[in-house]
């Protein structure tokens, strides 16, 4: 006899649960109670569920999986960044990081087991990707680091980026709900002006999310602003090209008006002279509102690349400020325990 396997609950929509009780010819608001349970209270078992009759809960025991994110390891670092390796349903693992500086709690969230699109410099790229992540998995990511800002700095999170393991373009529907639900008011009721999604460039998919109305931020790691160089540093270039990239940017500000960042890590000797910050300036005035982050570089053991030099950094980002440019320098976080960009790989 085979059996069928039970459902993740998790995977239902509040609407869906209501109709479910419904079909069960239980009362709808009996679905929003568990709802509430799951998104709201963290629930992590349905024995947790006091306010439902016990033999309900059996029932939901026995139709449903109800899977959750544990914090398998949490390491800080002496700057304050704190890593945490969350272990999934199936054994695998993945990794998020709190950054905190005096102004904000950014949690760093990944959206994918690993990443095939092989960018040279970055560990995720390293591992292949072994499955995409399920909306619940990013949800408890955000709401794992939310919970550790509230016990070791007493203060909400303030902003989720989607820039760890993984990404996010190619996990797109289940990055979109994972979004949906840290917006709702069911969910954890943040502002989706304080979500930036980052993609490494999938034109396809950019403008996909014009289509579909986003109203979170976008970054493209950009790192390179010609093709020869760029290709050389992420392949995904190769069928994603520049102007592609540029034209599927201004589709999505146009539908949008989003906030478009441009993640550029300096690497010694290979993006940061005067030329290559002029043709980064060009790129900017081709895109709406177009800022640039200039992010350091943290070297992993699989690459052979190395960070600017101090002098090199600031004459690339002076010559960039006088053309106009809104560049910020996003200092490097947490190297100590590998939570820096670029080098998260479950070590
Ligand atoms: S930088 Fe992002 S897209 Fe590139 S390999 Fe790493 S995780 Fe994947």
């Amino acid at each position: 006899m085979t059996t069928t396997p039970l459902q993740s609950i998790r995977n239902f929509t509040r609407q869906a649960l209501e109709q479910w009780f419904t079909d069960q010819g239980l009362p709808a608001f009996r679905g929003r109670q568990v709802y509430e349970w799951l998104w709201k209270k963290h629930a992590r078992s349905f024995s947790e569920m006091t306010n439902l009759p016990l033999e309900l809960r059996s029932r939901l025991e026995a139709a449903f999986t109800l899977n959750h994110l544990s914090i398998d390891l949490q390491q800080k670092s002496s700057d304050g960044t704190v890593k945490v390796r969350f272990k999934l349903y199936d054994g695998n693992l993945v990794e998020g990081v709190l950054i905190p500086t005096e102004q904000r709690l950014t949690a760093c969230i990944s959206s994918q087991v690993g990443c095939n699109l092989g960018c040279k410099f970055c560990a995720t790229g390293f591992m292949k990707n072994k499955r995409n992540l399920e909306p619940y998995e990013i949800y408890d990511q955000v709401a794992a680091i939310h919970a550790i800002c509230m016990e070791d700095f007493g203060k909400p999170l303030s902003n989720i980026v989607y820039m760890g393991m993984g990404e996010p373009l190619l996990n797109y529907a289940n990055v979109l709900t994972s979004t949906e639900l840290i917006t709702s008011p069911d969910g954890m009721g943040m502002s989706a002006k304080r979500i930036t999604v980052s993609t490494a460039g999938i034109a396809k998919m950019i403008r996909k999310l014009g289509d579909d109305g986003v109203r979170f931020n976008l970054a493209l790691s950009l790192h390179a602003p010609d093709d020869a160089k760029r290709s050389s540093l992420m392949p995904i270039n190769d069928s994603n090209d520049l102007k592609t990239l540029v034209a599927a940017l201004n589709y999505f500000y146009e539908k949008t008006k989003g906030r478009i960042t441009f993640e550029y890590i300096l690497f010694d000797g290979i993006n940061e002279t005067e030329e290559d910050a002029r043709n980064l300036v060009k790129l900017c005035q081709q895109v709406p509102g177009a800022r640039v982050n200039i992010i350091e570089y943290n070297a992993i053991r699989e690459a052979d690349y190395s960070k600017s030099k101090e002098e090199q950094r600031e004459r690339f980002i002076q010559y960039l400020e006088a053309q106009r440019v809104v560049a910020k320098v996003r200092r490097s976080r947490g190297k100590d325990i590998d939570a820096a960009c670029g080098q998260l790989a479950n070590k």
